[in-house]
């Protein structure tokens, strides 16, 4: 009985904790610290000659090459700045499949003869690393005594410091490739992609008369959704320590039912803990905006500023990064698994995303009357042919074992993709498919029917919570990401589909027009009309909950891929390698590693989280139920001895509960022996026996928990992880 002794200190714990903190918040907002940590555009025109920080901004600017000359000019700037704010080391930082950030430290020290140091950093280090990549997923790309990477500066990604309680580091974003030059990470593809989009849209831009030739980016803002448990009974919880999700736990008696978690007053802890962390971020020149309660007890969100999509994938990455390192200061975890809980909402990833350019901003901008806007109603039907087209690609994009969880249940957009447009577009797009647009739906004003208050603007679209892809008034919310995910897959994904759709679309203009710019809104109604004919169907504003749309998506022929391994191989279908070669995003060899990676990082997830519920299940959860057994079985005698009757339904309940928990930790074990030689068969297995193994012992187990006395129980429970701060 020494379980419960973890499990009872864990509350005990809880209940005596006091955090201290140390920010004098009245003398230094975060606000004030904004950039701070960051080898900005304005530290550079400071410290960089003004000829070479021209050289260097035109390449952030037009995402031209860098010369190789300024590269020694801005080392050592960038070198001085970051010795001045106490750094002492450098890092190329990159960014592996396996989702997550690489960094390998090392110091400017540099000894001389006379017993010496000074610090050293030359340009040729600034621009290129040699990480030893052998350690990282690749593939299949490379054999082992080929196991050269290199990473290359990213100039369009300021170098920024990173501070520890005892030093700070210098680093750099880098991009990670083979010595074969093919990608090994998650910037390649995306600046391949960024590149791509530009040039297709610079095409619709210049049939409207826009030849600034100024770069089009793609930008994006990503929400992100996480959980915040007290590390004392992360701790206590094996599951929750290893896999980031617990793999048992009863239901808690009073869960999200009440809805009174959402947008609630946020607790002391929590809200100390976020001002750190958005100073923090802060300081990295990351423009975090929002923070609130989420729907379920113990979750919440953090949401910046919009930046380019190449940005704000790595500021993404260091948003998770820091989320979890603060946590630990204030006596929690940070969990951001896309379901920690079962029966409790899970987390996403909400990527929003847009595109524009200097001169005219936001290009999915509908303006007030859409229907006047050809431009925008020209990329917007761009954007519907690409997700109708290539909905598998974005499936296969955000399948984890982890987002599995979400998309194939019902509390998360489904596992179809579709598009929501809301009133106005749908409208607007369904009178061109029916002649001509004519009028656009206004919003109007809402009167609150209180003289004091003002009447407020309507937005002519209302949100759609279900959607998997949701117009939001002047961008796309791809709603299904996982929590856990590197933004990075979804936003090349988007880029390279739009980047084909948009190529078609600005043929097609081009043909029919022949350069008469007359001839263009009558192209542009035509173009329109056929996109709506072919591809309406991935319109749909209605619930995306219900088993109604289920069926309906079926009866459309839109895909209903349900699990990862379901999902993944469509990153190599034909369609998909032929439109990201086409515009060398990544090669059909590129894509062959990716897949493998992913299947392998779903086959090990799955692994560590079947060994995780054996373990449990053998020595925490079965000898609780013994122990609650032997409890009622000495009970039963006892009473005999007194010459009493017992019938004890419980004792009964209890022994077959142990023998099923038994039989199915043993049938796990059974299923985890098997291993198919081919990777998408393994991958399958883990989906069709091991899962459902897991989830049969798990089914056992939470009916144990409900019955064993709460003083054998060793598992804190959902209601103690889930309400207690
Ligand atoms: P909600 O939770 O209602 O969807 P939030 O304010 O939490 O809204 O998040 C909206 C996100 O969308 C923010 O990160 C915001 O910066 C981002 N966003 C706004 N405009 C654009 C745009 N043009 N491109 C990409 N992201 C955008
Ligand atoms: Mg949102």
């Amino acid at each position: 009985m020494s379980g419960n002794t973890v499990r009872t200190e864990a509350i005990r714990a809880i209940n005596d904790y006091t955090f201290e903190t140390t920010i004098d918040f009245k003398n230094s907002s975060s606000i004030d610290l904004f950039g701070d940590n960051v080898f900005s555009i304005s530290i550079m025109k400071k410290r960089l000659p003004k000829e070479i920080f021209k050289k260097v901004n035109k390449t952030m600017e037009e995402g031209t090459r860098l010369d190789a000359s300024v590269a020694d000019v801005v080392a050592s700037a960038m070198k001085d700045w970051a010795l001045d704010n106490g750094a002492t080391h450098y890092a190329h930082v990159f960014f592996p499949l396996t989702g997550l950030t690489a960094e390998k430290h090392d110091s400017f020290l540099m000894p001389d003869l006379a017993g010496n140091a000074m610090a050293e950093f030359s340009g040729s280090t600034l621009i290129q690393g040699e990480p030893d990549a052998s350690s990282f997923p690749n593939g299949g790309l490379r054999e082992t005594f080929e196991a050269r990477g290199y990473t290359a500066w990213d100039v369009t990604s300021p170098a920024y410091i990173m501070e520890n309680p005892n030093g700070a580091t210098l680093c750099i974003p880098t991009a990670f490739v083979s010595w074969t030059g093919e990608a090994l990470d998650k910037k390649t593809p995306i600046l391949r992609s960024m590149q791509a989009l530009n040039i297709q849209a610079q095409r619709i831009l210049k049939l409207f008369g826009d030849d600034s030739g100024k770069m089009v980016n793609a930008t994006c803002g990503a929400e992100q959704e996480y959980f915040l448990i007290d590390r004392n009974f992360v701790s206590a919880r094996p599951d929750l320590l290893a896999t980031g999700r617990s793999l048992f736990g009863a239901p808690a008696p009073k869960g999200q039912e009440f809805d009174d978690h959402y947008f609630g007053a946020i607790p002391d802890r929590v809200l100390a803990y976020m001002c750190e962390v958005e100073r923090e971020l802060c300081k990295l020149g990351i423009p975090v905006k929002t923070r609130h309660n989420e729907v379920a007890p113990s979750q919440f969100e953090l949401a910046p500023v919009f930046e380019t999509a190449n940005l704000a994938t790595d500021h993404q990455q260091l948003v998770m990064v820091t989320l979890r390192k603060i946590a630990k200061k204030y006596g929690m975890s940070c969990l951001l698994h896309e379901k920690p809980f079962s029966g409790i909402n899970g987390s996403g990833k909400h990527v929003n995303y847009s595109f524009g350019n200097a001169t005219q901003g936001n290009l999915l901008d509908p303006g007030e009357t859409p229907h006047e806007n050809a431009q925008f109603l020209v990329f917007t039907a761009a954007i519907i042919r690409a997700v109708h087209k290539h909905a598998k690609l974005l499936r296969a994009v955000v399948a984890t074992a982890g987002n599995d969880h979400r998309l194939g249940a019902n509390e998360a957009p489904p596992a179809i993709i579709s598009i929501f447009l809301g009133d106005q577009l749908s409208d607007v797009f369904g009178q061109i498919q029916n002649g001509d647009a004519t009028s656009s739906k206004g919003g109007g004003t809402l009167n609150i029917g209180v003289d004091s208050l003002p009447n407020l603007p309507k937005d002519a679209g209302d949100r759609n919570r279900t959607s998997p892809f949701a117009f939001t008034g002047n961008r796309f919310e791809f709603r299904a990401v996982g929590s856990a995910q590197s933004v990075s897959g979804p936003l090349v994904a988007m880029n390279t589909i739009f980047s084909e759709s948009i190529d078609y679309v600005a043929t097609e203009l081009e043909k029919r027009t022949g350069g008469d710019g007359a001839k263009l809104n009558d192209a542009v109604k035509e173009v329109i009309k056929e996109i709506m004919d072919a591809h309406g169907d991935v319109i749909f504003n209605g619930d995306g909950y219900t088993d109604a749309w289920q069926e309906e998506a079926a009866r459309r022929g839109l895909p209903n891929l349900k699990t990862t391994p379901d999902s993944l191989p469509c990153l190599v279908d034909d369609d998909i390698v032929e439109i990201f070669s086409k515009y060398g995003v990544l090669s059909r060899k590129e894509l062959e590693s990716r897949m493998e990676i992913y299947l392998e990082q779903y086959i090990l997830k799955i692994a560590v989280e079947a060994r995780i519920s054996i373990k449990m299940a053998d020595t925490q959860i079965y000898p609780a139920a013994v122990a609650h057994q032997t409890m009622l079985a000495d009970n039963c005698l006892k009473l005999r001895e007194l010459g009493l009757t017992c019938d004890d339904e419980s004792l009964t309940h209890i022994t077959e509960l142990s023998s099923k928990l038994r039989e199915a930790s043993k049938h796990l074990k059974a299923v985890m022996a098997h291993k198919s030689e081919e990777t998408l068969a393994e991958a399958t297995h883990c989906c069709e026996e091991i899962i459902p193994a897991m989830e049969a012992l798990r089914t056992v187990a939470d009916s144990i928990e409900e019955m064993v006395a709460d003083d054998l129980w060793p598992l804190p429970t959902y209601q103690e992880m889930l309400f207690m701060k």
